[in-house]
């Protein structure tokens, strides 16, 4: 052994890895947080338009949640998942109450990729198919497997051939704005991008084909709804070619878009959803799937056997629980109330000539950027040049005391503040 230990490396951080787990070279340190603001090691506040990451609905320094963590923790902290446990059993059950239709059988997973991944698996078994189709600018996840379901440039590209590990095939999302249609109107992209995906389902096999699966609002990737009837001619499809439809709310869920679900308001009911992120309010990890009656007969009569050790940890439960009590108490209302006020002041930015177009839904709303110039929207310049007046923005927002998201493509600033926000908050953020 040698006498002296060796010398630190003089940049622990240089090198690194975003999202490692000494984070990336932003030097925010946030260290507390109450309602919709959070508290760096300075003491300075900054509103968190972006609920950290779309996923703190309930608010920061929620002691309702915080309370029933360490009640559960005390209590007993962890049950092995496929034993019975009295607070995962309350939490699923609250869950059927809300999730739409009959979407009444939950199973457990930690993450929202791992909640994508089992959902295929499920659809999989289900159909005896192998395929899924997801869209361009959607976000499924990142690891392995809902890293191929992903369709939005930067990650696939930072996958490389592990974008292709479950063989998802993708098709054009229904946008309206830099739409890859030629519809006038919302109705016509509407139809429009329904047959391009029955063309898509034509060409790739119908009895191929075990789900397509789709953000109720595209999150990270700008925020984008569906136009009217868009939802509904994708139901119609999955019914007429015995696919099964998916939907992803792990963003859209628990109020982040005015209902519990983002999917209400499509007026259809998939035969899966995904959630994560709100369901806990972020306070402790968990997610999850629900799926209908006949899926989960078939999976238990299959007696497919695909849990994980921290999936429905109890004290996440109780935290789910929890959660779901405080939004209870008029947060999907606040969120649903707050939202034109959000939306009318988004829409202000749009007569700036660098503002390309402001769109979203609820509580999740994206500002895209365009040429000032030339007023052209911009497509993904940035990400090659390294110069991006996105993150320029941000910088400048976080100066003045707001955060909010970047959107991928990086061309985009995302606005997802917690629930609980006022008109006063909304003003100063925006
Ligand atoms: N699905 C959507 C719509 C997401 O936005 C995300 C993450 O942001 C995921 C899935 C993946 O969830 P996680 O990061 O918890 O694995």
């Amino acid at each position: 052994m040698s006498e002296q230990a060796p010398e630190p490396a003089a940049d622990p951080v240089a090198g690194n890895i975003p999202h490692w787990s000494h984070g990336d070279d932003d030097p925010l340190t946030i260290v507390d947080g109450e309602g919709v603001t959070v508290y760096d090691d300075d003491g300075a506040a900054y509103l968190d338009f972006i609920a950290q990451l779309y996923c703190v609905n309930a608010g920061h320094g929620e002691e309702r949640i915080a309370d029933a963590v360490a009640e559960q923790a005390s209590k007993v902290a962890y049950v092995a998942s496929a034993k019975h446990n009295d607070t995962r059993s309350e939490l699923a059950a609250r869950l059927a109450e809300i999730t739409p239709g009959d979407l009444n059988d939950v199973f457990f997973s930690v993450s929202g990729s791992e909640a994508n991944e089992s959902a295929v698996q499920f659809a999989r078994e289900f159909t005896g198919a192998r395929k899924v189709l997801t869209r361009y600018q959607s976000y499924h996840g990142a690891t392995y497997g809902a890293g191929s379901l992903t369709g939005d440039p930067e990650t696939r590209n930072a996958m490389g051939h592990a974008a292709e590990t479950t063989g998802a095939a993708k098709f054009l999302p229904p946008l309206t704005y830099r739409s890859p249609f030629d519809g006038d109107t919302p109705e016509e992209i509407a139809k429009q991008a329904a047959d391009h995906l029955e063309y898509v389902i034509h060409n790739e096999g119908p009895d191929s084909i075990a789900a397509i699966l789709m953000e109720p609002v595209g999150g990270t990737s700008g925020a984008y709804t569906a136009p009217a009837d868009y939802w509904q001619r994708v139901r119609a499809l999955c019914d007429e070619y015995d696919i099964l439809l998916i939907a992803d709310e792990v963003i859209t869920g628990f109020g982040r878009c005015g209902e519990w679900f983002g999917i209400e308001t499509e007026d259809v009911v998939p035969d899966l959803l995904t959630f994560a992120k709100g369901v806990t309010s972020a306070y402790v990890p968990l997610a999850g799937v629900a799926v209908r009656p006949e899926i989960a007969a078939h999976l238990r009569e299959s007696g497919i056997d695909v849990g994980q050790t921290f999936a429905g940890h109890p004290v996440a439960c109780a935290a789910g629980v929890a959660a779901l009590d405080v939004y209870e108490d008029g947060l999907i209302e606040n969120a649903r109330a707050r939202s034109d006020h959000l939306e009318a002041r988004l829409r202000e930015l749009e007569r700036h000539d660098a503002v390309g177009n402001v769109r979203g839904r609820g509580l999740l709303w994206a500002v895209s950027f365009a040429d000032p110039e030339t007023g052209e929207p911009y497509l993904n310049p940035w990400i090659e040049s390294g110069d991006n007046p996105v993150d320029d923005v941000l910088d400048e927002a976080r100066k003045r005391g707001a955060l909010f998201g970047g959107g991928r493509p990086r061309t985009q600033v995302i606005v997802s503040p917690p629930l609980p926000v006022t008109d006063a908050e909304i003003d100063r953020a925006v």
